[in-house]
């Protein structure tokens, strides 16, 4: 962990963290002390798609270390430029189920709402890399022309809000979103996947917890956490204030190359998300972006991972291991 006694970002606001999160190769790897004439892979300097960190998840990467797994995970390196055989710009082909601006509706009974498009944090293997999200800017009439969507379908039982990160949005405006979905009487459940309480625990303010949690719907939120390294002691509290507010805590993971290919780091993060309180949900094969090859595991790998993870655990720390295929309306099991 970065020695850093009192760090500013610690004292600031979450989004004084996220206005103040890395942007720069340069000043990123001045703070883990590392010398880029010394990497040992080539870095692309100007990537198209721009480096972004914050400072909170930054601390829990090693110092001096280019394979640390949290930073291989936002770092930009020059294979990503390299076009990759099967590789696309649109790995779900979400554009064709994309009816209004901001709402995807792919599975049966829900419905995905880009609720932002920002994120706090830029993952190196993102499947949305190249999402136009200029064309799915979430203005307040888009909202309703989402809501008008979801209010005319009867079988959409549940809401799942995405982005980018909807934990992007202030607490204000994601308020108003959830009481204006709670006003449908058909929807029952909220779902919520962000990444931004893994990488900038602070986000998880109590106002936030609060909009999550003091609607009428039964709220789920999927973290998404790839490596033990990122549970700390800040997000362990965080995710346990959000447990007792009643909202049910679940995570994704999805298998990188280098990060988390081993059956002992998969195992170790079921185990530290279960003392957390977050049950595993999905362990992702890669979905095949452009700009992400570097990060591919051979389905023969995964499956022998999870078989190591089976015979580890108790079944209910082991998560389904799964591929998203923009054909089939669910996730399908390796
Ligand atoms: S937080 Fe999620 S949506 Fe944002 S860049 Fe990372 S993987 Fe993509």
């Amino acid at each position: 962990m970065i020695p850093l006694s009192q760090p500013q970002w610690q004292t600031e606001t979450w989004q004084q963290q996220l206005s103040g999160a890395f942007r720069s190769l340069d000043s990123l790897l001045a703070a883990l002390q590392l010398d880029r004439a010394q990497a040992p892979y080539p870095l692309d300097c100007e990537p198209g798609f721009p480096l972004r960190v914050p400072q909170a998840f930054v601390a829990r990467m090693e110092p001096g270390n280019w394979f640390d797994p949290l930073l291989l995970q936002v770092l930009p390196q020059a294979r990503e430029n390299e076009p990759s055989p099967g590789y696309s710009l649109d790995p779900l082909e979400e554009a064709r189920s994309n009816p209004v601006p901001g709402l995807i509706h792919k599975y049966r009974g829900r419905v995905l709402l880009i609720a932002s498009p920002a994120c706090a944090v830029h993952c190196r293997y993102c499947f949305r890399r190249h999402f136009p999200y200029e064309d799915n800017q979430p203005a307040r009439a888009d909202w309703q022309r989402a809501i008008d969507y979801i209010a005319a379908r009867e079988d959409i039982s549940e809401v799942i809000l995405s982005g980018g990160d909807p934990l992007a949005l202030n607490d204000q405006r994601l308020k108003e979103l959830v009481l204006t979905i709670s006003e449908i009487p058909h929807v029952e459940r909220l779902r919520v996947h962000s990444r931004l309480p893994v990488v900038l625990p602070d986000r998880l303010s109590s106002s936030c917890i609060a909009a999550l949690s003091e609607s009428r719907l039964q709220t789920v939120m999927v973290i998404h956490c790839n490596h033990p390294n990122e549970i700390d002691a800040d997000l362990a509290a965080r995710l346990g204030e959000l447990r007792q507010a009643g909202v049910t805590l679940l995570n994704q993971t999805v298998l990188l190359t280098a990060v988390n290919n081993q059956p002992d780091t998969l195992c170790r993060l079921s185990k530290k998300l279960f003392n957390v309180g977050v049950l595993p949900y999905y362990l992702h094969v890669l979905d095949r972006v452009q700009g992400s090859a570097h990060f591919e595991l051979s389905d023969d790998v995964a499956r022998a991972l999870h078989v190591q993870m089976m015979e580890t655990l108790p079944g209910y720390l082991v998560p389904k291991l799964v591929r998203e295929d923009p054909a089939i309306g669910y996730k399908v099991p390796l």
